[in-house]
């Protein structure tokens, strides 16, 4: 059984039908990679298995271990296991490296307050382990987010996913407004990250450098998946390449 399944999944905003019956497996432990151009769907696939409103999920099911978690609301989807690293980061920007750790921790307080504590409780690595893994961040604990490089921010973003119980990490667009040394930075983080025995779900406009990391990969085009195999695979298929991801 894989960790994740989508199986003919159609979202919508509104009446517009962007994803047409998707189905894709995510096997346990390793690095899928979901690509395809501008608008292709990507970023909806990832909403659609968070419960990020929007979209809308009208037809077709998402199940991670087993369990069908369509259509329900997010925080009981992260309370599966299950994060996501969006694409704009969002991190408080007035905030120091070591306050923004913090924030994982709060909103579980909360959220064991208001009585979600049974599924909800357990957390992920320590602040320690934190820094040991990010030394870049561990340089600037005291250091202001805003302030941060964009590859520190994206560093800092990946590890506060991190401090919480995750199983399954999906990343959206890492590599993005990233100075290319640091893109390498970000992408071995990740690949240690998978080492470590999480399971990985990576979104990618640079496809170069996702199938490079990938087991397995899924292109997308105008919200349906037009192409599946092992990176290996892909890497030798020059006209998938060429046509859906013009690499
Ligand atoms: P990108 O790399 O540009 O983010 P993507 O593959 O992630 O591309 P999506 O963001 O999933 O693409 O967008 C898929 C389609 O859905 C696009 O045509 C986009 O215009 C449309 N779309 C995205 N968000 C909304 C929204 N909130 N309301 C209406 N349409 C949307």
């Amino acid at each position: 059984m894989s960790l994740l399944e989508l199986e003919e999944v159609n979202s919508y905003y509104g009446e517009s039908h962007i994803l047409r019956d998707v189905t894709m497996e995510v096997e346990e432990g390793q690095i899928i990679a979901l690509l395809g151009r501008n608008g292709a769907g990507k970023t909806t696939t990832l909403r659609s298995i968070t419960g990020t409103e929007p979209p809308e999920v009208r037809s077709g099911t998402v199940r991670f271990d087993g369990t069908d978690i369509t259509g329900r609301p997010p925080e009981d989807i992260s309370a599966h296991g299950l994060s996501l690293v969006p694409e704009e980061r969002r991190m408080f920007s007035n905030l120091t490296v070591a306050e923004n750790l913090h924030v994982p921790d709060i909103s579980q307080n909360l959220l064991n307050r208001i009585g979600r504590s049974a599924e909800t409780g357990k957390t992920g690595i320590s602040d320690e382990e934190v820094y040991e893994q990010f030394p870049r961040l561990d340089e600037r604990r005291e250091q202001k987010a805003g302030t941060l490089s964009g590859g520190e921010q994206q560093m800092l973003a990946i590890a506060r996913t991190l401090k919480q119980d995750t199983e399954l990490l999906m990343l959206d667009e890492p590599s993005e407004g990233l100075a290319p040394q640091i893109v390498q930075d970000v992408l071995d983080i990740i690949e240690e990250i998978a080492d470590q025995g999480k399971t990985i779900l990576l979104v990618e406009q640079n496809a170069a450098a996702a199938i490079k990391l990938a087991d397995y990969c899924y292109v997308l085009d105008q919200g349906t998946v037009v192409y599946q195999g092992t990176a290996e695979e892909l890497e030798a298929n020059d006209e998938v390449r060429q046509e859906y991801l013009g690499v």
